[in-house]
């Protein structure tokens, strides 16, 4: 198979005070893995502790009954005094987060450490006013606002537990997370704003109230957001800015123990039931503020936007938690990449002087899909570093971000991680890393990735695909799936003992660079040879007129596995048997014969769930026909979608 690829040496004078030069990462992951409780104790100094932890590590990952996953377990701190109260005397009157709207006419907002600290105060005081207390679970689903990390940092001030479910779930999917987690109070907003278009943040609420099973919730706060009339019920809804008013500005913050339990977020949903991953306090804070610092590079004037939505693990380790622990500025937007239009991110990012930008795969392609012109006519000078996160990136997704928004100056760390993991695993560092377009390239320091052969269940030493497995354990780590240690053990640790299984097939390349190849359950295994999902739908978004592409695999009486591919065309291009044609050709050129395409269905649009991933789940069954049973998709983010694509397979 073709692996060849272009090289992007990491730019000259690429050098800040804190920059991990190469030497420095070898030195320190060479450190990282041979005396990995020495160097983690070392990480723990860049948090704040109420008591120093003196015990590092302590995990059993190699049996049911005692499998357990503890760090610093004698520490003692309080999350929202890392993010706010130790910055206050140096930085206090510095941006904490700089807000802006989904309408470009509402004026944006700067909220400094001070003020950021005294909301987050009041706020503390109202929740425990109300009887929320330590250990007690608060369901945030709220838009992207302000009052949303204060909500967050505001529950980890008083020691209660918060789940954040985006805001674009139904009642449903609402109440199931919250009776899931036990909830006994929500936190949300009047409306939310989206695109020009306004979202019944508080009659999702109140439905979702209606549902059996929801007694348990005792409290609603509502934080006026649009200003829009809502049903308010006596004595278990409050306006939280009214709350808010009569609080003072100082809250004395709950003395946490490090294995306390910080938040419960539930992952996206691209592989089946959403699972409830519990992090706790210390070892998550520790390990979202190191990999923030070191793999983003930052450095005190950074402007730092992270576009993913707070509702993801994405949104609360590098929007929340490690930004704010590390001091840094964090842009926090409400709106959508293509709205007033398709240049809406660039002319954010001059209009706030963003200097890092972290994106993903999905808004990329999309915006790749308008062409360079609404990128181009703005100026995107204050940009130094790139990054991106949530699937594979096309390589040629990779070169357009590099090239196009980048001007070809800012290196692009694609940093592969998951919710389980807390932070980033794998990636480059900017300024020690080589980039690989489609690579993600090196283990952070103390993180050991192993690959496992499919075939012979064993382990592949040097070059090689295989299922990705972690070995070990690194501060940042879920502790469990919420309520259910044995279900946490059985899917991740059970069939290796002393290793985390992350559901990912990978590539280990010549140089040791780590390449996701799809997830393990998409893989194809056509002829006996395996292929991972990336690789045909990268060689598909390579031709000049496609914008993106998914490729599953189908039941084939002599191959085994077929492959059917889904396609969409980039704006102005037609569907046509001859451009069918010239696809299936240019696949058989950049990959081989191998992946010539059994089927190929035109898609105007791709399922994808509400964090923008490809659900080749559900393509799978529409390209076997049982599309009867399309299980769970309460996570799918646009549901005429599917039923299109089934459309037009039946008159296929
Ligand atoms: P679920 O676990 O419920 O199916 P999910 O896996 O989509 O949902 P997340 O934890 O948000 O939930 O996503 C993690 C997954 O996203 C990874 O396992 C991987 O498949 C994919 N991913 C994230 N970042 C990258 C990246 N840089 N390169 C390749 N794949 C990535
Ligand atoms: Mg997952």
């Amino acid at each position: 198979m073709n692996t060849t690829h272009d090289r992007y040496p990491v730019p000259q004078g690429f050098a800040g005070p804190q920059t991990v030069t190469q030497e420095q990462y070898e030195d320190l992951y060479q450190a990282s893995i041979t005396d990995a409780d020495a160097f983690w104790a070392k990480a723990a100094e860049r948090v704040d502790w109420y008591r120093a932890p003196t015990q590092i590590q302590d995990t059993c990952l190699t049996n049911a009954d005692e499998f357990h996953i503890r760090w610093y377990a004698d520490g003692e701190l309080n999350v929202s005094v890392n993010c706010l109260d130790r910055h206050l005397e140096k930085r206090g009157d510095k941006a904490a987060l700089i807000w802006e709207s989904d309408d470009p006419a509402i004026p944006s907002q700067r909220v400094t450490y001070r003020e950021l600290h005294a909301k987050v105060c009041k706020m503390g005081n109202a929740l425990r006013r109300l009887g929320i207390a330590r250990g007690d679970r608060v369901t945030i689903y709220m838009p992207m606002i302000v009052e949303t990390i204060v909500a967050m940092l505001a529950c980890a001030r008083i020691g209660a537990v918060h789940n954040v479910v985006f805001g674009g779930f139904a009642p449903a999917s609402i109440a199931d997370r919250v009776r899931n987690c036990g909830a006994s109070a929500i936190i949300t907003a009047d409306e939310g704003r989206r695109a020009g278009r306004k979202i019944a943040l508080k009659a999702n609420v109140d439905a979702a109230l209606e549902m059996p099973g929801m007694e348990g919730v005792r409290s609603v706060l509502v934080v006026p957001n649009t200003g829009t009339p809502v049903n308010m019920v006596a004595e278990r809804d409050y306006w939280l800015d009214r709350l808010m008013e009569r609080e003072s500005a100082e809250c004395e913050p709950e003395r946490m123990n490090a294995e306390d339990p910080l938040f419960i977020l539930y992952t996206s949903g691209s592989t089946g039931k959403p699972k409830g991953m519990l992090h706790t306090t210390g070892g998550y804070l520790v390990y979202a503020a190191y990999t923030h610092a070191a793999i983003f590079d930052i450095r005190d004037s950074d402007v730092f936007w992270c576009t993913a939505d707070v509702g993801w693990i994405t949104g609360h380790s590098y929007i929340a938690y490690g930004p704010l622990a590390n001091g840094a500025t964090s842009l926090i937007f409400e709106g959508v990449p293509s709205y007033p239009d398709a240049s809406r991110f660039w002319q954010v990012i001059d209009k706030h002087d963003v200097t890092i930008f972290y994106t993903a795969p999905t808004a990329i392609r999309a915006l790749m899909r308008e062409g360079p012109e609404p990128v181009l006519r703005t100026s995107r000078k204050s940009l130094r570093l790139l990054g991106t996160v949530g699937e594979p990136i096309n390589p040629e997704a990779w070169r357009w971000y590099h090239g196009v928004v980048g001007a070809g100056r800012c290196p692009i760390v694609d940093t592969w991680w998951q919710t389980e993991t807390g932070g980033i695993l794998i990636s480059p560092l900017p300024g020690a890393t080589e980039c690989k377009p489609g690579a993600a390239s090196v283990p952070f320091f103390g993180i050991r990735p192993a690959l496992v052969d499919v075939a012979s269940g064993t382990l592949i030493e040097g070059p090689g695909e295989g299922n990705l497995f972690i070995r070990g354990s690194w501060p940042g780590q879920a502790r469990s799936i919420y309520g259910d240690d044995r279900r946490y053990y059985e899917s991740c640790f059970k069939d290796y003992p002393g290793m985390y299984f992350t559901g990912d097939s990978c590539r280990r390349d010549a140089d040791g660079h780590y390449w996701i190849t799809g997830r393990v359950d998409d893989v194809l295994n056509v002829s006996g040879h395996r292929i991972g999902t990336a690789e045909l739908e990268s060689a598909l978004v390579s031709h000049p007129k496609v914008a993106e592409a998914a490729a599953v695999g189908f039941a084939h009486d002599i191959k085994g596995q077929g492959i059917y591919v889904y396609v969409t065309l980039k704006a102005g291009h037609a569907e046509s048997d001859s451009l069918r044609q010239e696809l299936v050709a240019h696949m058989r050129r950049e990959i081989g014969p191998i992946a010539t395409p059994d089927h190929l269905q035109w898609a105007p649009s791709l399922p994808k769930t509400r964090s923008g991933k490809i659900m080749r789940r559900i393509l799978r069954k529409i390209a076997e026909n049982t599309v009867d049973d399309l299980g769970d998709i309460t996570t799918l983010a646009d549901p005429s979608v599917v039923q299109a694509l089934v459309r037009e397979r039946r008159m296929a």
